[in-house]
């Protein structure tokens, strides 16, 4: 008989439901699997392959089918002959004679216990990334995502469930060129690990700092299948950093460059003029009288003077130019690819916006104002020398004007 060498478990019993269908014959497969042999198995009910976690809904639907003769196809736990558990997938079909009479059932097996086992860690590997908290992404080669954890739907703001099937770019945020991707694209395609911090966009429009491990997964053959990516969001520390790097850089009161900052990029500006021999001029003013602004309308007026010689400075250059809180009420302006004739043009738009914005407590507030372009060979200290001295010049001949040095 085939199915004696069928490869799935084959059993064929009698239409005798009073008797509990015994068994007529059954292949090897079947004994293999239930662990009786044949002759265990002849003239007795497959009800002895049942035991307490067998689903009886599924016998209930299955005698139901035998009664009524119809096809049957089910899942369920049964025993085998050492008491051992697995999980059969399993059909009957009965077979009737010329008048139409039910005199067999066949009833093909198969033991589902591998696949039940291999789904079941699927998922418990899926619970156990989603009570991780770290958010965990996996997307195929084409960058599809087939897993998002709950933790990576979190700090979104989408569901897994609209994650799934997309690409990582929904959460691009435009913050980043494309030459960012090309090399991230470029790292993955070499098969390397990608780490870097994204700035991102969550559901509700929002960017975050997202810093992300981004490992390519390989089948047997080599081949790139999967990408895995464990992120954290770093939103608070970058903005933590950069407050910190405000604080060292910038002026409390006027949100200017620090002395310290200011030197550094003059340092910069100092050296890019050398190197390409460009013009390079410097501004450096000084409020007039200030300490009597201070002394009849107190420090905080004298802030806000302060404040808005800030605003006059800044709205007369170019967003890219320097402007440094040199001294308490003295400022530089680095003024790159800027000539002499220029600067002085600058510096005079400055003088006479100055004296021409009064404070409604304070009155008219006027500047002294030194200007100088960097000379060929000319030390940096130098420089700044000479411009200081012009400075000196404007405040010893009169004050309100622009010297040259
Ligand atoms: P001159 O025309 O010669 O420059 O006279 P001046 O009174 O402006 O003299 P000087 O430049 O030496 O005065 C600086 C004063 O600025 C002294 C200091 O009390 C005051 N000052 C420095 N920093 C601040 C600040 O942040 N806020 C205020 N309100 N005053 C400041
Ligand atoms: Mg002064
Ligand atoms: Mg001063």
């Amino acid at each position: 008989m085939a199915i004696m060498q069928a490869w799935n478990a084959v059993v064929i019993t009698s239409a005798d439901a009073a008797a509990g269908y015994p068994v007529l014959t059954a292949n090897p497969a079947f004994s293999r699997m239930t662990g009786y042999t044949l002759e265990e198995l002849q003239g007795r009910s497959l009800k002895m392959l049942q035991g307490p976690d067998t689903d009886p809904q599924v016998l209930a639907r299955m005698r139901t089918c035998l009664s009524d003769g119809h096809y049957f196809e089910g899942t369920a736990t049964n025993y085998r002959k050492d008491g051992t558990p697995y999980v059969v997938r399993w059909n009957i079909s009965p077979v009737r004679d010329d008048h139409g009479q039910i005199t067999h059932f066949v009833s093909v097996q198969h033991d589902m216990t591998d696949y039940v086992l291999s789904e079941q860690r699927g998922r418990l590997l899926a619970k156990a990334l989603d009570s991780a908290s770290d958010p965990v992404l996996l997307t195929d080669a084409t960058a599809h995502i087939v897993f998002a954890n709950q933790a990576f739907a979190n700090v979104t703001g989408y569901s897994v469930n609209e994650l799934l099937g997309q690409t990582p770019a929904m959460l691009r945020s435009g913050e980043h060129g494309e030459d960012f991707y090309d090399v991230l694209r470029q790292e993955l395609q070499s098969g390397r690990d990608f780490k870097a911090i994204f700035i991102n966009r969550r559901r509700d429009g929002t960017l975050f700092h997202f810093e992300q491990n981004i490992s390519p997964l390989r089948d047997e053959s080599g081949r790139v299948t999967h990408y895995v990516s464990v992120g954290r969001d770093v939103t608070s520390r970058v903005k933590k950093e950069r407050d910190l790097l405000q604080a060292a850089t910038l002026d409390r009161l006027t949100g200017l460059f620090n002395r310290h900052q200011g030197e550094r990029s003059l340092s910069e500006r100092y050296a890019a003029a050398v190197a390409s021999g460009a013009p390079l001029a410097l501004i450096m003013c000084d409020i007039d009288h200030f300490k009597s602004i201070n002394d009849s309308f107190g420090h905080p007026a004298g802030d806000r003077v302060i404040r808005q010689v800030t605003q006059v400075l800044r709205g007369a250059v170019r967003a890219s130019d320097p402007v440094v809180r040199w001294g308490g009420e003295e400022f530089l302006v680095v003024l790159s690819d800027c000539t002499m004739a220029r600067a002085k043009e600058v510096a005079e738009l400055m003088r006479v916006r100055v004296e021409s914005a009064e404070d409604a407590q304070v009155g008219r507030v006027t500047l002294s104002l030194g200007v100088a372009a960097l000379q060929p060979q000319e030390p940096l200290e130098d420089f700044i020398h000479r411009c200081d001295q012009a400075l000196y010049q404007s405040k010893r001949t009169g004050r309100n004007r622009v010297t040259s040095g």
